[in-house]
Formats: C-alpha cells, structure tokens, sequence
C-alpha cells in the first residue's frame, strides 16, 4: 500500500520543490538588482538603438533629397541644352532667319512661362576684323542706329550678339555685345565651335545684370555650322561654323526654377570647377546662413559633383538646421525614460516579493518555534498527567488490594452470623443479613475486578511465546460451569502461536467469551473463535450469537462501569471490556466490534505476531 501512495506523492513533491526553488529565485532581493543591472543595460541599449535608427532615418531622408535634387539640376540642364538646339535646328529648317522670325520662334517657347531661370535665347555670330564695319552698318539698317559693337576698340577677332529675344530692356543691354573679348565666355565658345557639341561657361556677372539684384550667372553655348558642309574636324567645323545659337542664365532665377518653392530642409552650394571659394561660388541656397559664419558641426555633409556640357559642378550639400522631426528628436528619450519606469517598476515588484518572503519566512520560523514551546509544554504535560496517571493507578490498586482484606472479614463474620445465629434472626432479620452477604460478594467481585484492571496497567507485560490453542483451552476449562448451565457450545478454527502475555491473554478469552455466554439470547450460546493473520499481525474475531449490541455503543462499552444492562437484567460491573481494552492496548493492538450476521456481535482483537515491538 506504501508503494502506491507514496511515488505519486513524491512525483508532486519534486514539482512543490522546483515551484519553491523558482519562488525563491523571484523573491530575493539579489535577483531584484540583478534584474535591475540588466534593465539598466537593455534600456541603454534600447536608447542607443533608437538613436542610431532615429539618426539613420534622418540621413536616408538627406540623402533622398541630395539626389532627388541633384537629379532636378541635370535634368534642367539637360532640357535647356535641348531647346538651344531647337534652335540650331530652327535655324536648319528656315531658308532666311532674321530677327522676326527669330523672336517668333522665342516667343513660342514662352520662356517666362516654362523656363525660368533662362534669361533668353539669342544668336551670336562672329565677326573678322575686316567684316566689322560692313556687320555695324547692316544691323544700323535694320533700324538700330545706335548699334555698335561693344565693349569698344580694336581687336584680333569679334563677335556680336545680333539677336536676344525676348528683347527686353534687360537684354537690350546685351545687344552686340562682344563675347568674343570675354576670357570665360570665349573659352565656352571655343569649345562649342570645336567640338560640336554644347557648352557651358564659367560663373560671369551677365551685361545683362544692373545693380539691383545682382545674381551670378553662366553661358551655354550649342554651335551653328552651315548646312551641308562637312564637320567631322576641327579645321572642318571651324570652316564650316556660322554662329553660336546660346543662352544666358541667372542662378538664382535657375535654381527657383528647378527646385520650385524654397525648401528649407537641405542647403547646398554649388561650386563651378573643383575648387570651393568665394570665386567659384556659383549659388548658395542659404546666403545668410553663410554670411553668419559656417554651418552647424552635426549637420550631414554630402558633395555630388555633376559634369555638365564640358564643365563640372560640385555641389556641397548640407542638411538644415535640424534633420530630425520633433518626434525623432524625442523618441530616444521617451524609450530611455520608458525602459527605466518599467526597470524601475519590476526592481520595486521583485523586491516586495522578496520582502514579503522574507516575513513569510520570519512568520514561519516564529510560528515553528511558538509550535516547538507548545509542544515541549504539551511533552512536559503529558509526562504529568502519565506521572500522576500513575499515582491514581498505584492508589486504586493499592485501595483495592487492602480493600480486599477487611471486606473479607466483612464477608466471612456475615457469613459466620448466618451460619451462628441464623436461627435466632426472624425473616426480616436473615433477609438483610442476606443482603449484607451479596453486598460484600458484589463487592469483593468489584474490587477483583478493579484490582486486575489496575494490575494490568501497572505490570510489565510478561512476554513469552503462547500458543492460543493451549490458552483457550485453560479459558474452557474456566467457564466450564457456566458453559453447561448455559447449554453453550464453544468452537474455534486454526489458532496460532504468538509472542505475548499469558496471563492477560486468558484473561482477554475469558471476559469475551464469558460475555458472549453472558449475553445469551433466546438460543443457547454458540460460539465461534477464530484468528487470521495480516501481515505482522494476528486479528482474533469471537463471534456469538447472543443479543447483539447497537453500533451507537461499540465505542462506549469498552469505557470502565458502562453497561448497557441493568443488574437485574444481566449480572456484572461494566469492567470486563475496559480490562480487554487496556489488554489489547498494551499489546499495541486495536479492539473493536462489529455485528454478526444473522444476530449477536463479533469482537475483534489484533495483537501483532511478534509481542508489543
Ligand atoms: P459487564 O459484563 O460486567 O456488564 P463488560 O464491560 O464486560 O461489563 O460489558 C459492558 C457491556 O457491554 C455489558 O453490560 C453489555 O451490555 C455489553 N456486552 C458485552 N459483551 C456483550 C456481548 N457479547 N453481547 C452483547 N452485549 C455485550
């Protein structure tokens, strides 16, 4: 039986164990530091994270809007260049281009409209020496008799601006102009006749440019040679070249062009050629940022260089006064200020927890203690009450045992009056002297009684090994008289031997099956004795079929002087069954009671095999 409910007690067990030792774990202060240490670690760790992805947000919008806007200015560029060989080819396709038709063509464009930045399409041609006078003369005769070729003087060659639509008041200033005798614009213009391909010029200030608003600007060149002739060298393309159709262009109105309405979250400069200064500054988006002093340290910086028709741009890009939105400004912090509340808030859980383990603790080593006082008193009690328990046990056996000697004397002088003067008495007289006699009988019974119920407590058990068989019969031969006054019959199954008290063993037969004659009901007392073995220990059952008792009473009876019958009814004092008791007990065994089917009760005594250990 042991082994069936144990192993699945201990199974529960060792879960129990491994659930406290978690518990412990979680409810220990050390662990609420340690716990502590690494969310201090992790929340930094999380801060630096969010830093890096808030910053590598930023730098990918950066550089979205360098390209973004690098790509803005080439394209433009591009387009420009294009409609400067419309131009040349305007200039392929009609047989006789003079100045109207030539604004014609302008005006369709609708520069102001779709190009801003470009300050106007025009045609230079160039100019020998020698043709000069003939060339003022001819343009005079177009009704411009104030034309010339400008700046004055003489020079190895000239060119001259003959037409510049729109032709504003602005551009008007241009009007056969001689760029021939600017370095910048002819090194452009050089290149745009020998090459054949567009050019573009340096950073110039533009005749155009008056003292309001004064903007850097630049030149592109597309070359014009004669149709038909052949241009596959420089000698051919220098024979063959007729002008330079060419556009001028101020920056800032360029740049407004290109990248629309201003747009604060990236600066950027742009530097004609490799070198960056005050002279190749070509445009500065942000000029009074610059004029403050330079830009801001933790600014991204970024240079995209851009070759455009035979020259190269750098463009420095910066990123504004701050790239982060106020969200990303913030986000690290929020999850720094985050991580250690919840750091904080798990330190502060971990550590109750410990604390309240640790006055559960405090609490159960107080109660184990207070316990282990109650005990030692409960000890220190029970040794009392068993010492004075065997104060009173020595007292009525010593009472009962010289008890027994005047009431024998009792008993022997009434008998001695019976017998003496019995004749001499009346009727009343030798009916109270019989009284006196049952008296002292009963009494001396009682005292019998009383003084092997307290012998039994108060000896050492006088153990040796006892065939029951043999104590049984001793125990017949007892009872014989009132087995055959009774009519009874006593049977018995196999009976063992076992180590034990002799004396109280027979003792034990004889009250239970002296009771179960006692007891007899209408039929004349049968009875079975039997015995049958359970592991170490012996169980003896003394079945009758007497008058039975009421389950109500199988605790009580075993009590000393309860009876369930009045004297009249059944002769006894109500210690037979307390002696069967205090017998089985010191034999460390049970007695108990049960009825018996078809009538009578059955009396059950386990003694153990071995005697009491
Ligand atoms: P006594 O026999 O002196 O009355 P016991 O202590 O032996 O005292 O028994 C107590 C009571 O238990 C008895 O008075 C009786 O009522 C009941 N009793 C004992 N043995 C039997 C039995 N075999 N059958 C019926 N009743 C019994």
């Amino acid at each position: 039986m042991s082994v069936f409910t144990s192993t699945p007690a201990m199974a529960s067990d060792s879960k129990v164990d491994k659930r406290k030792s978690a518990i412990r774990i979680f409810h220990n202060a050390v662990t609420a530091w340690v716990v502590l240490l690494f969310g201090f670690a992790f929340t930094g760790a999380a801060w630096y994270t969010s830093n890096q992805f808030v910053n590598a947000n930023a730098e990918a919008r950066f550089e979205n809007r360098v390209t973004e806007i690098t790509a803005a200015i080439h394209q433009r560029m591009f387009i420009y260049e294009q409609v400067l060989w419309g131009g040349v080819g305007f200039f392929n396709a009609v047989e006789n281009v003079d100045r109207k038709v030539w604004r014609d063509y302008v005006d369709a464009l609708k520069l102001e409209q779709h190009w801003p930045g470009i300050q106007g399409i025009g045609f230079s041609v160039p100019v020998t020496p020698e043709e000069k006078g003939s060339h003022i003369a001819a343009i005079r005769d177009e009704g411009f008799p104030q034309y010339t070729i400008k700046p004055a003087g003489q020079r190895d060659a000239y060119s001259a601006i003959i037409y510049l639509e729109p032709f504003d008041w602005r551009n008007k200033r241009a009007f056969g102009y001689d760029m021939w005798s600017n370095d910048m614009r002819r090194q452009a213009m050089t290149r745009a006749r020998d090459t054949g391909e567009a050019s573009t010029s340096g950073i110039i200030t533009l005749v155009q440019e008056t003292q309001e608003d004064v903007q850097r600007g630049f030149l592109t060149y597309v070359p014009l040679y004669k149709k038909g002739m052949p241009v596959g060298t420089v000698a051919q393309r220098r024979a063959a070249f007729e002008g330079w159709v060419y556009s001028p262009f101020r920056m800032g109105n360029l740049m407004k062009g290109v990248l629309g309405a201003n747009r604060s979250d990236v600066e950027y400069e742009i530097f004609d050629g490799a070198d960056m200064n005050a002279d190749t500054l070509l445009f500065d988006s942000n000029k009074s940022l610059h004029a403050d002093g330079p830009s801001n340290d933790d600014a991204l910086k970024k240079i995209k260089t851009l070759e455009l028709q035979g020259r190269t741009w750098l463009l420095v890009f910066s990123s504004g006064s701050s790239e982060l939105t106020d969200a990303e400004k913030h986000q690290p912090t929020f999850v720094a200020i985050a991580g250690l509340v919840v750091d904080f808030l798990l330190f502060y859980i971990i550590s109750s927890l410990a604390y309240l383990q640790r006055r559960a603790e405090g609490m159960a080593t107080a109660m184990t203690s207070d316990l282990r006082t109650t005990q030692t008193e409960l000890e220190a009690k029970v040794a009392e009450l068993s010492a004075s328990n065997e104060e009173l046990a020595q007292f009525a056996y010593i009472s009962s045992h010289d008890l027994q000697e005047p009431l024998r004397m009792v008993a022997s002088y009434c008998d001695l009056l019976k017998e003496d003067y019995g004749d001499k008495l009346d009727n009343t007289g030798r009916e109270y002297l019989d009284f006196a006699v049952d008296g002292a009988q009963r009494m001396r019974a009682l005292i019998t009684d009383l003084l092997t119920y307290s012998k039994i407590g108060q000896k050492d058990l006088e153990l040796s090994r006892v065939s029951v068989d043999e104590v049984l019969g001793l125990t017949l031969k007892n009872l014989e008289m009132a087995i055959s006054e009774n009519g009874a019959e006593v049977t018995h199954g196999p009976l063992p031997s076992l180590t034990c008290d002799p004396g109280q063993l027979g003792q034990l037969f004889l009250n239970l099956i002296g009771n179960g004659i006692k007891f007899k009901g209408d039929a004349p007392p049968r009875i079975h004795v039997s015995a049958e073995r359970d592991g170490d220990e012996w169980t003896f059952a003394f079945a009758d079929n007497g008058i039975g008792i009421d389950q109500a009473y199988a605790e009580q009876v075993f009590t000393m002087f309860q009876r369930l019958h009045t004297r009249t009814t059944y002769d006894g004092n109500g210690i037979g069954l307390s002696v069967c008791r205090k017998i089985a007990e010191r034999h460390r065994g049970k007695i108990g009671i049960e009825p018996n089917v078809g009538g009578g009760s059955i009396f059950y005594v386990s003694l153990p095999e071995g005697g009491t250990s």
